[in-house]
């Protein structure tokens, strides 16, 4: 790591130990609200201390770093409990996206709001027919005087209660091809017509269902051009698969199981020990094969095979490790670790099915990483 990225490690780490953070993330842990607690507050006190998007340029909001400042940061955050999902959606994933893709005008306008978290987004892709493969997406959106008219569901999207506008992917036009006739939109969620419902779910953090119905929006929501969403989507879904945010709760989880392996005298079984090791070799690899990704990306030569390949490796291991956590420490996995009301890994026995689902699931990840990379390379028969 970089002498700079180092620096801007030590100063996360200073921030996110100060009496305030802490009292912010204590007062988050009571779910006041009673859905699955709003990080808002304490986003923007870390949002204000300028730590949010260390990887974009100064003008946005950013520090103009590399991105060995952003892996530093999401570690930082997941090892201290900063609940990431709203953040990685809104400014890693909907924020970078912008930045690579957006107008000069939304990039002035939405990044250094999105940094600070004055501003949050979700992404609303999912429908309940159509979550791989997202051709099939059947909300609309049909131009109506100088505006586009939105009608259509959106499901198991996260953190949308939270959010302030959501990138949405619509059908604009139903004769052209399954993947030209998608484009892209960002929608302010206070529209007349958005009802946001809660879906509970297995992990602390629940899905929703969107409905819209005649939401109106001016020409400014569009982003991109009209039946440029696919490849838009793909864009993303390069820069959304780097698999660090898998990675740095695998990584987080796998140290706290060695804590407690330590604690309880399980770490003399050689058993213990090689899957230590095992898990240990596992999650360094999935380190790697992230950093590779944001390497590319910060060279400008993104790569969806390479990004399928990071996500699928960095969420399986973290998976792996979270269930052998159960099988290693059983019982003593629903008793609190050192920190009071620390129930990291329960919560994460939870949260872990769905690791291999979002983003891309598993299989669809192997599915483009053979496609371009196996059978493309393949001896011919004849
Ligand atoms: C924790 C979590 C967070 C999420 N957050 C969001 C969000 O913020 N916004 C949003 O829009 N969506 C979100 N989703 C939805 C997610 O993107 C979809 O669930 C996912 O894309 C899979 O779609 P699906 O559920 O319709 O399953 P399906 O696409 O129906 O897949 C079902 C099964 O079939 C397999 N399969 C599908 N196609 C193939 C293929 N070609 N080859 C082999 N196997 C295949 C899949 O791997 C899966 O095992 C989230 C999901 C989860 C679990």
């Amino acid at each position: 790591m970089p002498p700079q990225s180092v620096d801007f490690a030590n100063e996360v780490e200073e921030i996110l130990t100060a009496p305030e953070t802490e009292r912010l993330l204590r007062e988050l842990a009571t779910r006041q609200d009673g859905m699955d607690g709003d990080p808002r507050a304490l986003y923007r006190h870390l949002g204000d201390a300028g730590i949010l998007a260390p990887s974009w340029p100064v003008e946005y909001g950013g520090r103009g770093a590399d991105f060995t400042a952003t892996v530093a940061l999401l570690e930082k955050l997941v090892a201290h409990r900063i609940p990431q999902n709203l953040y990685c959606i809104s400014v890693q994933n909907v924020g970078s996206l912008i930045l690579a893709a957006g107008s000069e005008q939304q990039r002035r306008t939405l990044l250094p709001a999105l940094a600070s978290t004055e501003l949050t987004s979700c992404i609303l892709f999912t429908e309940p027919g159509n979550g791989s493969d997202l051709a099939g997406i059947t909300t609309t959106a049909v131009r109506d005087g100088t505006g586009w008219v939105l009608n259509g569901r959106k499901t198991y999207n996260l953190k949308s209660a939270y959010a302030d506008i959501a990138l949405i992917a619509v059908r604009t036009d139903p004769q052209s091809s399954q993947y030209e006739g998608l484009t892209l939109f960002l929608v302010p969620l206070d529209a007349p017509g958005v009802v946001i419902r809660p879906i509970p779910s297995l992990a602390d953090e629940q899905f929703h269902d969107i409905w819209f119905t005649d939401v109106r929006v001016d020409e400014s929501a569009l982003f991109g051009q009209v039946g440029e969403g696919w490849s838009l989507i793909t864009q993303m879904f390069a820069a959304e698969r780097t698999g660090l945010d898998y990675y740095a709760r695998g990584r987080h989880w796998l140290d706290l199981v060695a804590q407690r392996v330590d604690r309880n005298g399980a770490r003399q079984s050689d058993a213990v020990r090689t899957e230590l090791a095992r898990h240990e070799a596992r999650i360094t690899a999935s380190k790697l094969l992230s950093c590779q990704v944001m390497q590319n990306l910060q060279d400008g030569s993104p790569d969806i095979a390479e990004s399928s390949f990071a996500k699928w490796h960095c969420s399986e291991s973290a998976q792996r490790i979270a269930w052998w956590a159960l099988d290693t420490l059983g019982q003593d996995l629903l008793e609190p670790g050192p920190d009071p009301g620390d129930r990291t890994l329960e919560a994460a026995f939870r949260e872990a099915p769905g690791m291999t689902i979002s983003g891309g699931a598993s299989e669809v990840m192997l599915d483009i990483l053979s496609s371009a990379r196996v059978f493309t390379h393949a001896p011919r028969e004849d």
